[in-house]
Parts: C-alpha cells; sequence; structure tokens
C-alpha cells in the first residue's frame, strides 16, 4: 500500500481522541460473502430490496416477504467476520469513548467482539410481533415456519429490521446523533451514504469539527466532505492500521 504515514496519522487520531465513532454499511461485510444491496448479486428472484424490504410489501404478501428473509438468513448464517469486522473491535478496546454504529443487520460485528454497537437497522436474527410485544432471538435455518407466528397472541411475527419506508428506533437514532456530533473522529466503511437518516451522521459529525474518513473503494455522496478518503476494501484497510496501531 505504500504511504503508510496516512495510516499513522489517523491510528494517532484514534489513540488520542476522546470520543471515537466507527459508522459501517453492508461493504464491511461483503469480504465475509454477504452481498450489499447496491450491486447485482444483491437481487433474490426478480426483486429488488427496495420492493420487499417495505411494510407494504409485507401487508401484501408477508409470506414472499419472508421467504426473501429466509434466503438472506441462509446467505448469511456461516458466515464469518473479516479482518474489518475485527480492526473495529479492536478499536474499541483502544479508546475510552468508542462507539460503533452499524446499518448492518447481519450481526457479524459482535461475533467480532464488538460490544458498544448500535444497531441502526435491527438485525436479522430477532423476530417480532406486528400486534404485542413479543420479541425473540431466532437462528433456525432454515425456518421451520413461514410466515412465523406469535407465540403470545397468533399474529404475523415480522423480521426486527428496519425497513425503508420506515422510521429507526428513537433511542438508536437518538444515540447514534449524540455520539456523531460529540466524537473527535469518525470513521465511515462500506456504506453507500444514500440510505438516511444514516447518511447525515457523518455529516453531522463534520460539522461539529470531527476528522472524518471514509473506506469505500467507490467514491460516494460523503467523499467530498472527508478529510481522507481511502479508495480500499475495508479488510485492505485494517492491514494498513493494524500495522501502526
Ligand atoms: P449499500 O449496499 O448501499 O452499499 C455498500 C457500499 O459498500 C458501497 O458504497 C460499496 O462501494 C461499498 N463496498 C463494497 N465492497 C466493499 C469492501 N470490500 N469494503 C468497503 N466497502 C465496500 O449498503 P449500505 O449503505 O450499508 O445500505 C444499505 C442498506 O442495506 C442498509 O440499510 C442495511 O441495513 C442493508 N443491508 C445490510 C446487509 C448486511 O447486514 N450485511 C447487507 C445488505 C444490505
Ligand atoms: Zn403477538
Amino acid at each position: 500500500m505504500g504511504d503508510t504515514s496516512i495510516f499513522r496519522e489517523i491510528a494517532d487520531k484514534i489513540k488520542n481522541a476522546r470520543k471515537a465513532v466507527v459508522l459501517t454499511g453492508a461493504g464491511i461485510s461483503k469480504e465475509s460473502g454477504i452481498p450489499t444491496f447496491r450491486g447485482a448479486d444483491g437481487l433474490w428472484k426478480r426483486f429488488k430490496p427496495e420492493e420487499l424490504a417495505t411494510p407494504w410489501a409485507f401487508e401484501r404478501n408477508p409470506k414472499l416477504v419472508w421467504e426473501w428473509y429466509a434466503w438472506r438468513r441462509g446467505l448469511m448464517h456461516d458466515k464469518k467476520p473479516n479482518k474489518g469486522h475485527y480492526i473495529v473491535a479492536k478499536l474499541e478496546q483502544i479508546v475510552s469513548h468508542f462507539w460503533l454504529i452499524t446499518q448492518n443487520i447481519d450481526g457479524l460485528h459482535r461475533l467480532a467482539g464488538s460490544k458498544r454497537i448500535i444497531e441502526l437497522h435491527g438485525n436479522i436474527w430477532r423476530e417480532r410481533c406486528v400486534s404485542c410485544s413479543f420479541r425473540r432471538e431466532n437462528m433456525e435455518v432454515p425456518l421451520k415456519e413461514i410466515p412465523p407466528k406469535c407465540p403470545q397472541c397468533g399474529s404475523l411475527l415480522r423480521p426486527d429490521v428496519v425497513w425503508f419506508g420506515e422510521a429507526l428506533p428513537t433511542d438508536a437514532l437518538n444515540d447514534a446523533i449524540h455520539h456523531s456530533e460529540t466524537c473527535e473522529i469518525m470513521l465511515v466503511i462500506g456504506t453507500s451514504a444514500v440510505v438516511q437518516p444514516a447518511a447525515s451522521l457523518p455529516v453531522m459529525a463534520k460539522n461539529q469539527g470531527a476528522f472524518l474518513v471514509e473506506v469505500n473503494p467507490e467514491s460516494t455522496p460523503l467523499t467530498s466532505l472527508c478529510d481522507v478518503s481511502l479508495k480500499l476494501k475495508a479488510t485492505e484497510f485494517a492491514e494498513e492500521l493494524e500495522k501502526v496501531l
């Protein structure tokens, strides 16, 4: 990778920060073998995620939406965290005030050892009832019952994730905004920065004076705002940063 000075600068800023935040998106899990939404391999049958990950699709055809989630769970369940997830977990050990904000629903950050995680879009391994307060973890692959029913009230269960057109969980969003506005450095890894409101978090961080680093092989709407934009895969970035931590 040649120039290590930029990685040294990032490592120093992280180590000296009172608060550091990492924001991740589907790109960090790509090298674990989980497709991103904005890639051709993200398609299932003839559907786009934007057509299935919605409350309206679930109302019209819960079985179809659950079949798609069953397919995604099948893709995810044997996948392992990669160096990208592990370096994020390591940063948490180094910085006293550290927060990971993720848009991912795959649970790989937790598997890699991260603890201070804000899951903005929920988790695909949890289900919740559409009518009552019932919630449960369900790691079963394949699912025995599609669509699954609530054991408490008999209504439909749905994946405990945030769909297009839905509000984010209030506590998670408020925490994410607070930490974005009060961090000294934010690393944005593997997000297309087009899904709101997550895409606004780096802008908030920057407006409050944070040093902004983007790690993404492609340019995004955020790139021009960043102090440093590294056109690298998450694992390549992790390898370089690891050397100087
Ligand atoms: P996205 O699919 O819109 O974009 C992924 C981004 O990752 C792109 O900008 C791409 O250039 C970049 N990328 C690709 N390979 C990379 C690599 N090896 N290293 C670093 N970056 C890489 O993802 P998003 O912005 O996170 O938003 C999409 C939504 O889809 C989110 O709401 C999320 O909940 C959901 N989603 C989650 C998963 C998951 O949990 N793994 C997978 C697909 C979609
Ligand atoms: Zn119920």
